[in-house]
């Protein structure tokens, strides 16, 4: 096969693509020749198709890194000169900041502005965070060993880095990984989600032309039974950062313990509540919960799909939901008016219509639900369901679509049982204008976020993850160093004694 394809974008422009796998800063053909198609969730139409990786391939890659580790990464480049080539990366993303955004909506289907002001001006941001913290991992002297006892710790790259990202948001899962473990001096084998592989091949060449020793990145798009599971097995990988699903989590974590027992982080599923008490403003309490169900298309793990409402303000806030979810626009990612845009496959089409379904089944109304049915493309619009119960699957299961289900409530309590009535804990949100009660109601929620007053906006200076089913460590802020570093302990006798001294 080629590595290389001639695509045209819905804006009539062509663009040269790569479509090999990556390793050793090369692009190369699958070991065994095998492709699999890339679509465009618009249209359901094929854009290309890109190599496979399988198990021969990891093991290049994989060897590749390991090598750069030893020799040009790892411990023997200096972290100013990391910072300067993730800051050279990151320029070179702003430069080409349109065209990652065009290729993004054209394989993802989400809003060409929203790939570019959103996740890709978050990406180069998140690269020039960690960029600035190359250069200042220090470790601690531990001075309560005694006078003629030197001891301090180093925090020393963990090594080779699997990881595995996901299709909601390809680029800053790609940035939220490679960030860290490049400022760290770890080595890494990305593979891309095999629905969006597109973006992490172009920021391939981008690597390249910063300057980037072969095999400090390599990447290996494929499809996850295969490629995915022989990179979460291989003995000789030190660590796998991992987001998508729970069940896919689960097997990562257990393919690690059945090799080498390797550091796992895991951003996994969510159900993240929102609790709209009757003092909050809810105008916007009611236009954040709709941007938090429904940016992406819900397809996001901090979906705010539950909103609970105090009942005195329920009805008042339904009203409001339904006129801002009229403004509400879900089209292509290529006209500028669209809000979000498709679901990213066939599959999670289905998957979310069969919630939607089984919402009315099991008794929730469908306050909002207007289905177009003729449309190409995996359109979902917004749904809203009303008198929800809490064992509804709607209430209980990560849809990952644009629904949303709103119950009510009465006291603060039973605000707070509901928002934990979950096997989930990565997001919550709390609306009120009362401030004992914000940080009551924040401290009494199991989830590793919480908004007041607003919904989904993070910062690369805070951590992100999840508590309970929702994953393992942190991803963002000084807390992901953490996860790609491993802390040596020194000892250094300075003393005369012989021996051990007992
Ligand atoms: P997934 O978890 O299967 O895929 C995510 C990544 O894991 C992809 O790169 C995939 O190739 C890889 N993968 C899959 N199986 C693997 C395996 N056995 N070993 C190693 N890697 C493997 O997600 P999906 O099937 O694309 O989506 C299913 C559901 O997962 C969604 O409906 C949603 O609920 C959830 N999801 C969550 C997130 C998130 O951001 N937390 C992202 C995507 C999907």
């Amino acid at each position: 096969m080629t590595t290389s394809a001639t695509i045209t974008l819905p804006t009539g422009q062509t663009l040269k693509i790569p479509t090999g796998l990556f390793i050793d800063n090369k692009f190369v053909p699958a070991a065994k020749g095998g492709t699999f198609d890339t679509i465009n969730p618009s249209t359901e139409e094929v854009i290309c198709c890109v190599a496979e990786a399988t198990a021969e391939d990891i093991d290049l890659a994989v060897s590749s890194s390991r090598r750069a580790f030893t020799t040009t990464w790892g411990q023997n480049v200096l972290g100013t000169e990391r910072a300067r080539l993730i800051n050279k990366l990151a320029d070179l993303m702003e430069r080409d900041q349109q065209m990652l955004a065009e290729l993004e909506a054209y394989d993802n289907g989400k809003p060409v502005r929203i790939a570019r002001d959103g996740d890709i001006a978050d990406s180069i941001a998140c690269l020039r965070y960690y960029a600035g913290w190359a250069d200042k991992l220090t470790g601690q002297t531990i001075s309560s060993t005694g006078p003629t006892k030197f001891n301090f710790t180093r925090e020393e790259p963990i090594g080779v880095c699997g990881q595995i990202i996901p299709w909601n948001y390809p680029i800053m899962m790609w940035a939220w990984k490679t960030g860290p473990a490049l400022a760290t001096g770890c080595t890494v084998v990305m593979k891309p989600s095999e629905l969006t592989p597109l973006t992490a091949l172009k920021l391939c060449e981008l690597v390249q032309e910063a300057g980037f020793p072969a095999g400090v990145l390599n990447c290996v798009p494929g499809l996850g039974p295969v490629g995915g599971a022989a990179l979460a097995s291989h003995p000789d990988v030190n660590k796998i950062a991992f987001t998508g699903s729970t069940e896919t989590g689960r097997k990562i974590m257990e393919a690690s313990a059945k090799s080498n027992l390797k550091k796992v982080s895991l951003e996994l599923g969510g159900k993240s509540p929102s609790l709209v008490f009757e003092s909050a403003d809810l105008e916007k309490a009611a236009a954040w919960a709709l941007m938090g169900a429904t940016y992406n298309s819900g397809q996001d793990c901090t979906c705010g799909s539950r909103v609970y409402v105090q009942s005195s303000v329920y009805d008042k806030f339904l009203s409001i939901m339904k006129v801002k979810v009229e403004e509400y626009h879900i089209g292509d990612g290529f006209d500028s008016k669209s809000s979000a845009g498709p679901l990213i496959s066939k599959a999670q089409f289905d998957k979310v219509n069969a919630y939607i379904q089984s919402g009315i089944d099991e008794g929730a109304t469908p306050f909002i639900y207007s289905p177009k049915t003729e449309r190409r493309g995996y359109f979902v619009e917004p749904v809203v369901f009303s008198d929800v119960k809490s064992d509804m699957k709607i209430v209980q299961e990560e849809i990952f679509g644009p629904v949303l289900s709103v119950g009510r409530f009465e006291t603060e309590a039973e605000a707070i049982a509901l928002a934990n009535d979950s096997k989930y804990g990565l997001g919550a949100a709390v609306y009120s204008s009362d401030g004992g009660q914000c940080i009551r109601v924040s401290s009494s929620i199991a989830a590793g976020t919480v908004w007041i007053n607003q919904y989904g906006l993070l910062s690369n200076q805070a951590p992100f993850g999840g508590y309970k089913m929702s994953g393992i460590g942190r991803e963002l802020g000084s807390y992901a160093l953490a996860e790609y570093t491993a802390v040596k302990s020194v000892l250094w006798n300075v003393g005369d004694e012989p021996y051990w001294p007992l």
